[in-house]
């Protein structure tokens, strides 16, 4: 793991129980876990100040090869699992072209969910053959567009499949189930589902691949027995006549951003104390995550013999992660434009404006907060700050975190606040040009022979 400013376990120790005493007034550290690649962007004396001159305001740093070890770990997962696997990255947590670009490379198809999405994984070399096409009540023209690159298409209700076999054209289906005892709004219930079955005549033009659903929460269990209902569907269809040889599992494989004892204390000694305005009300992102992203799929395909139960059967089995396959594979960087000192229960505490907003980092929207620490660059020796960060915009509320963070120094107009690990959906799943602030660029960052190389992604030129 990287934490800025310590060069051992026992100095990491010692910050973290030293950073906040006599602090009341503000959080404990949570350093998260980066790639190897952003810590030798954050010890380059110049590169991130040379990268943000040139950009001139906030941006986002993507790692592209970080994607491919994801989709590699994935893949891995059934190899040794034995078990024939697919994996689609879902596209909604990033837009960057650089991303999908590495899913193709790496042999990862995309799970899409709009024409946009579809277009933007084809231009990235992803064939149509290894799309996923997901969502509710998918307009014709994405359906159309869908059956005609030959992508999978998960239908989620009798009326889209009718519109589906009207337009014509030959398609491969899966059929989005609404797990029993679920109150979704997407998928199909027990009756819609025999319905649907009925409507896919086996030697017509729409080909029954076989049976999907996507669960909220992260619980490998949940997954496991879902995926064993969805094996029975799959013998039911088949002896229909049905190909039905694909189940798909969904996404919702976990992220790893914080160690246990970080996240414990958190938890453990929570106090609206820390926050400027109060703690937020909703739930956090459980972010320390012991068994994360592949280490879950193969939690999954060992509860109760899934994986001999797919090999037995020949049923592939598909996942379509999306936060999972983007871990430590972005950051987003912001200038300090203004510190104000304000103080709370008789403490002092800067403030920061920094030139970017919370649309840029999206857990504000969810009445949450984002809680891996920014780290403050360049990194020099000073006095832990408790400090709030709040964005160039006229909202109130519109704070990047509310929490009073323990920053190592004082932070000073002009340096760099780094939000580490924002790939997975902070970066730009809630970006609007807000006050007319145009949206940060992406910057991809590669490891070369001799140094890093940056360029700006497709998406932002
Ligand atoms: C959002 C979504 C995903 C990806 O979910 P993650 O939690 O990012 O892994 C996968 N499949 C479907 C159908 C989705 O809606």
């Amino acid at each position: 793991m990287g934490l800025a400013g310590a060069d051992s376990a026992q100095a990491v120790d010692e910050y973290r129980s030293s950073a906040t005493d006599g602090l009341p007034h503000c959080a404990p550290p949570m350093p998260a876990y980066i790639d190897a690649v952003e810590q030798r962007l954050l010890d380059d004396p110049l590169l991130l100040g040379d990268i943000a001159e040139a950009v001139g305001g906030p941006f986002h740093v993507l790692f592209p090869e970080r994607v491919a070890v994801n989709v590699g770990a994935f893949q891995s997962a059934f190899t040794e699992g034995g078990v024939d696997g697919l994996v689609y990255f879902g596209k909604k947590a990033n837009k960057a072209a650089c991303v999908v670009r590495a899913c193709a490379e790496s042999g990862a198809g995309v799970d899409v969910a709009s024409t946009g999405e579809l277009v933007a994984a084809l231009a990235q070399g992803v064939r149509g053959e290894d799309l996923m096409v997901t969502g509710p009540a998918k307009s014709d023209d994405l359906l159309w567009l869908a059956a005609r690159h030959g992508a999978l298409i998960a239908i989620d209700a009798v009326d889209e499949l009718d519109r589906l076999a009207a337009l014509g054209p030959p398609a491969r289906i899966v059929l989005r189930v609404l797990p029993e005892g679920s109150t979704s709004r997407f998928g199909l219930d027990r009756r819609e589902l025999e319905q649907a079955i009925r409507a896919v005549t086996s030697s017509g033009p729409i080909s029954l691949s076989g049976f999907s659903f996507h669960l909220s929460g992260y619980d490998a269990t949940a997954r496991a027995e879902q995926a064993t209902a969805l094996v029975d569907h799959c013998l039911r269809a088949r002896s229909e006549g049905h190909p039905a040889d694909i189940i798909s599992i969904g996404g919702g494989f976990g992220v790893d951003y914080l160690d246990a004892d970080s996240w414990s204390r958190f938890r453990e000694t929570l106090s609206d104390n820390w926050f400027h305005g109060g703690a937020p009300a909703e739930d956090y992102y459980p972010y320390h995550f012991p068994s994360p992203g592949a280490d879950m799929l193969s939690a999954v395909l060992a509860h109760n013999g899934l994986a001999k139960r797919l090999r037995d059967n020949d049923i592939r089995l598909a996942v379509e992660p999306g936060r999972a396959l983007l871990d430590r594979a972005g950051s987003s960087v912001f200038r300090v434009q203004g510190v104000k000192t304000r103080t709370a229960q008789g403490h002092p505490y800067d403030i920061l404006t920094v030139d970017g907003t919370s649309l840029s980092l999206s857990e504000q929207w969810f009445a949450s907060e984002y809680l891996p620490d920014p780290v403050l660059w360049p990194q020099r020796p000073g006095a832990t700050t408790p400090t709030c960060v709040g964005a160039t915009t006229c909202l109130e509320s519109d704070l990047l975190s509310r929490r009073r963070i323990p920053l190592p120094r004082r932070a000073h107009v002009g340096d760099l606040l780094i939000y580490p690990n924002t790939a997975g959906y902070q970066m730009d799943s809630n970006e609007s040009p807000f006050h007319e602030l145009p949206l940060p660029p992406k910057v991809v960052l590669r490891e070369r022979a001799d140094r890093l190389r940056w360029t700006l992604d497709t998406t932002s030129r």
